[in-house]
């Protein structure tokens, strides 16, 4: 069975594709699917496109569909942790939507019908994942631009939402509301949750790890596009290929 390898942006997933064996594109949903072989195993590419409710019907369709075994996301992020910084590598240990509040129906986060507002990715995978994101941090350290600052990688929550957040003031109560119920998240994207929400409801197997782009702040638009054409696709190649050697 084949590991889908997700990304939002066509700037992620192209070093993907590029290096894909025996590449089979397929159309489903709108949406363009690669089947291949990457570093001899089994693979299917995919778009999640940007936001929630696209990222779910992506995660659908490659569990429906293509039956794949496990589901796993390369993409950009947006730092909130303190010490997640740009070029920095966060692997998700758990998803929250932050963007879920049906309160004073249920407490602010929780997703009404699963009792819960955290989302567990899958253990071994995540862990084989942060080995990646490890590897590829320490071999890109000082290779570019800005890294003469060594970089790291990290594992923890990430929070998903509809919003591309890009003010320090939205990004500052976003971690501040988060910390005081007990939550430190390191990142915000706006797709993963999802896909662990539907991998949740399949009993697939999820991991994601992130690339920060921007600190989720006053310069984020200017930061994020910057990152993704020079720097995305060449870590989510990295990392991919990293872990499906290790798999
Ligand atoms: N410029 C793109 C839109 C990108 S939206 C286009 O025109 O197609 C931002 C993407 O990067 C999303 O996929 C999201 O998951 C991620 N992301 C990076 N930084 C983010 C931030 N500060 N807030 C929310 N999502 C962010």
């Amino acid at each position: 069975m084949s590991t889908a390898i997700l990304s939002a942006l066509p700037e992620e997933q192209a070093g993907l594709v590029h290096a894909l064996q025996h590449p089979q594109r397929i159309t489903r949903a709108g949406r363009s699917f690669w089947r291949g072989e990457l570093h001899g195993r089994s693979v299917v590419l995919a778009l999640s496109g940007i936001g929630k409710v696209a990222a779910a019907t992506t995660a659908t369709a490659l569990i429906e569909h293509f039956g794949v075994a496990r589901i796993v996301f390369t993409g950009v992020a947006g730092g909130l942790g303190d010490a997640v910084r740009v070029g920095d590598v966060v692997v998700a240990q758990t998803y929250l939507q932050h963007d879920m509040d049906a309160s004073p129906l249920f407490p602010r986060w929780e997703l009404p019908g699963y009792a819960r507002s955290l989302l567990e990715c899958d253990a071994n995978l995540s862990a084989l994942l942060l080995i990646a994101a490890r590897d590829c941090v320490s071999s890109d350290s000082g290779q570019s631009g800005s890294s003469s600052v060594p970089r790291s990688a990290h594992k923890g929550l990430i929070a998903s939402g509809d919003r591309f957040v890009s003010s320090a003031h939205e990004s500052l109560s976003l971690r501040d509301a988060l910390r005081a119920a007990g939550h430190e998240v390191l990142a915000v994207e706006m797709e993963g949750a999802a896909v662990a929400q539907v991998c949740r409801d399949y009993d697939i197997p999820f991991a994601a790890a992130r690339t920060i782009s921007d600190r989720a702040d006053d310069t984020a638009h200017v930061d994020f596009p910057q990152f993704i054409q020079t720097v995305a696709s060449r870590y989510a190649e990295h990392i991919v290929g990293k872990l499906l050697q290790s798999l």
